[in-house]
């Protein structure tokens, strides 16, 4: 397991424009850390072992600010989907800002009390409710968004008279890949919308008052999505009645980690929501206030991982091979490039610093630890189970590789 540590120092703050400004282009030849050094990456790896997680504070804090800005018209309720990275520190970090918290199960909502989060900032959207739930929501004011008909009617039968909320499938789905999608009939996330008369009917059986409306699609960068989604949202809210106060339209914003990839600029996908905000108004009379629930957004370029190369291995000779550069962590860490394919930057620091300025490079395929051969750090993108060999700084066993944009 690796250890985790919160790294602050005013110079990183200066480090972040360039993470939100970096649009489409060519990839450069060598990728770059976003915050550390080779010296303080040398130092991570002698005080601390590794791999080691290290968080820089400057970007965290940055993003959450971003995210508090987001356009709204009648009030705005960001929370962390702290399953992005519920280490308590993080947490800690985001309360104090003024965050509230998304939890995907009762052990995360434990998990943030312990950090000295009160469960009443905390909302549960679950896919497996449990009885802890119902002693949270007694005894600590958790809020619920009841993500299908069966946990409406527990939660009713537990507690009738209850405010709840209740988490849509829209029928629209947005997302980078089938396996981020999370929305549309593909999805299994939250009550088809089809089935709105079972919640209905449900809600009045147990007395319960829908208060908010949840709808989570991974609803991406582009604002056209932002805008069907919040109208097919606010239909609902609609129809629901005037007990609805609060919709949440959920996260899954797209964070760019490579130079040539761009993350959503929420200044842009805010603005046509608060517009129909404000048609629901003149239609409804009521001002709905807005929740947001970014998770991997707001954390993702704020960490990065230190490994060790432990071992190198050689495929090639007479046959086209590959060079293999192995590390002291991989999946068990950083699960996406085996998951989706995904693309992280990659930075070799070499143990001595005075390789620092030897510019000689080469092309690896870099792997885990993991006797798994899908254990794998350069994967194509978006074919997790295709190597691509990686242009690096030459690089030998005993030298750091920095794994970065794994918050
Ligand atoms: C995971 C999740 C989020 C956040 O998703 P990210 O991709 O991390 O932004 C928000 N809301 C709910 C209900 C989630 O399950």
């Amino acid at each position: 397991m690796a250890k985790l540590l919160i790294f602050a120092t005013a110079a990183h703050a200066l480090q972040l424009p360039n993470v939100l400004k970096r649009g489409k282009g060519a990839a450069p030849a060598l990728e770059k850390m976003r915050f550390l050094n080779n010296e303080e990456a040398r130092t991570v790896a002698q005080d601390f072992g590794t791999p080691t997680y290290v968080y820089d504070a400057a970007t965290l804090k940055a993003r959450a600010e971003e995210a508090l800005a987001f356009p709204n018209a009648y009030g705005l309720t960001v929370r962390y989907a702290m399953k992005a990275c519920p280490n308590g520190a993080v947490l800690k970090l985001f309360e104090s800002m003024g965050l509230n918290f998304d939890a995907s199960s009762t052990h995360e909502v434990r998990r943030a009390m312990r950090a000295g989060v009160p469960a009443s900032k905390c909302s549960l959207s679950t896919q497996q409710l449990d009885d802890d739930a119902i002693t949270l929501m007694k005894e600590h004011s958790l809020e619920i968004n009841c993500c299908s008909l069966s946990q409406l009617d527990t939660i009713g039968s537990a507690l009738p008279g209850a405010k709840v909320g209740v988490r849509f499938n829209p029928g629209l789905g947005s997302g980078g890949t089938a396996k981020t999608n999370v929305g549309g009939p593909s999805s299994s996330f939250g009550i088809w919308h089809e089935q709105f008369d079972e919640v209905v009917a449900l809600a009045k059986k147990h007395q319960l008052e829908v208060v908010r409306v949840h709808t989570h699609i991974g609803s991406g960068s582009d604002a056209e999505v932002w805008k069907r989604v919040s109208s097919m949202s606010l239909d609902l809210c609609e129809r629901l009645g005037d007990s609805v106060k609060t919709l949440n339209l959920g996260g899954g914003y797209k964070v760019g980690r490579m130079a040539y990839e761009s993350s959503t600029n929420l200044q842009e996908v805010g603005k046509p929501v608060t517009d129909n905000f404000r048609d629901y108004k003149e239609r409804t009379g009521v001002e709905l206030k807005l929740e947001v629930e970014p998770g991997t957004y707001l954390v993702a370029n704020a960490g990065a991982l230190v490994t060790k190369v432990q071992d190198v291995a050689c495929t090639s000779g007479k046959d086209k091979g590959n060079d293999f550069l192995k590390l002291d962590a991989g999946m068990t860490d950083v699960l996406r490039p085996s998951l989706y394919g995904s693309q992280h930057p990659l930075v070799v620091v070499p143990s001595d610093s005075k390789k620092d300025s030897d510019d000689s490079t080469h092309e690896y395929v870099v792997v885990g630890h993991c006797c798994e051969s899908g254990d794998l750090l350069t994967p194509a993108p978006d074919e997790p189970e295709t190597l691509a060999p990686r242009l690096l700084k030459s690089c030998e066993r005993g030298d750091l590789l920095v794994v970065e944009s794994v918050g």
